[in-house]
């Protein structure tokens, strides 16, 4: 196996994202670090994140990925940072690497990184700097749905007690939702999302819309491989993202990995692209026409699918299955 260097970044590369309602350049790096600690108790039934994650990581180990990410930066207004985990658990950035951190980016407009609630705590509130971001991954807003089909290990009330407290600390949220957690069935799917769209906009400045992506050596890439399971289609994301209109104040957005591909959000190559580029575009505009008006031969699929589920109460993925009959 190839030697992994403790003191290089796992990636850094940059994006565009939004400040105070502006489009902004930013920075995104994922720090190397000694990963989740919920995914060492099994984990959320989606996530791959601790492939990236080894013991052994201190704060000396940190400190050099920062001066390694330091090296990209060009001043950029924003700054993300990911840990595969939780930038506030003091077992993944020790305290005094997380203070050098925060400080090394003094000049962003916006640091955002991700937490557990049980690590938003108010002496580490107290802590933060005033251009920090907290970014919370709620997944959903039922606690069945978290229990049972993403396997979060903390419920919407921590999420609610983690939301508040950020606020009450004058730091914006973004909160992540996930659309299509396994044993989940298109319609419900997007119901899910939408119900946890509604709950969680009033409690956030931003709202990412995060389609299931199969990640390697997941619960779901098991049941995928068996076609027990299809990542959501790009039609269910843009029933989801259409809610805009009626929220105000709040961006809502999508970003997906692994989009257009077997592994990611998609519909059919004829229209993947062409519904990917609107997407790119309502999430700096906010225009939710630029999600309407969109056809392709695969949107009456889509809607048989929902219908075919829903009559056979199932969410396998009901089209590889007959494929599969078929080709018998
Ligand atoms: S999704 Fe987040 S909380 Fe869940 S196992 Fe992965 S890193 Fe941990
Ligand atoms: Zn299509």
């Amino acid at each position: 196996m190839k030697a992994v260097d403790l003191t290089r970044p796992v990636t850094v590369w940059k994006e565009d994202d939004v400040v105070d309602g502006r489009r902004e350049k930013a920075l995104v790096a994922i720090f190397r670090t000694s990963g989740c600690r919920w995914s060492r108790n099994g984990g959320c039934s989606m996530c791959g994140y601790n492939v990236e994650s080894l013991q052994g990581i201190g704060k000396d180990e940190i400190c050099a990925q920062l001066q390694a990410i330091l090296e990209r930066y060009e001043g950029e207004g924003m700054v993300k940072l990911y840990t595969s985990g939780s930038f506030l658990d003091p077992d993944e950035i020790p305290r005094e690497a997380r203070d050098r951190i925060l400080g090394a980016f003094d000049g962003a407009k916006k640091v955002l990184f991700e937490s557990r609630p049980e690590f938003v705590t108010p002496e580490t509130l107290r802590e933060l700097p005033d251009h920090s971001e907290v970014a919370l991954g709620l997944e959903s807003a039922s606690d069945t749905v978290l229990r049972c089909s993403v396997h979060k290990g903390f419920g919407v009330k921590d999420y609610v007690r983690a939301a508040d407290a950020v606020r009450d600390r004058g730091l914006p949220v973004r909160t992540y939702l996930l659309l299509k957690p396994m044993y989940m069935k298109e319609r419900a799917a997007i119901e899910d999302t939408r119900t946890s769209v509604r709950f969680a906009a009033p409690r956030s400045e931003s709202v990412s819309v995060n389609p299931l992506n199969v990640q390697r050596g997941t619960v779901v890439e098991g049941l995928w491989k068996r076609g027990d399971y299809r990542p959501p289609w790009i039609w269910s994301l843009f029933e989801v993202l259409k809610l805009r209109s009626e929220l105000s104040g709040v961006r809502l957005f999508s970003s997906p990995s692994g989009a257009g591909t077997r592994r990611g959000v998609h519909n059919c190559p004829s229209c993947d692209r062409r519904l990917l580029d609107a997407l790119e575009a309502f999430n700096f505009e906010q225009d939710v026409s630029l999600l309407a008006g969109h056809s392709c031969h695969c949107h009456d699929e889509w809607t048989s699918l929902i219908r075919a589920e829903d009559a056979m109460r199932t969410s396998v993925d009901v089209h590889r299955h007959l494929e599969d009959e078929l080709s018998l």
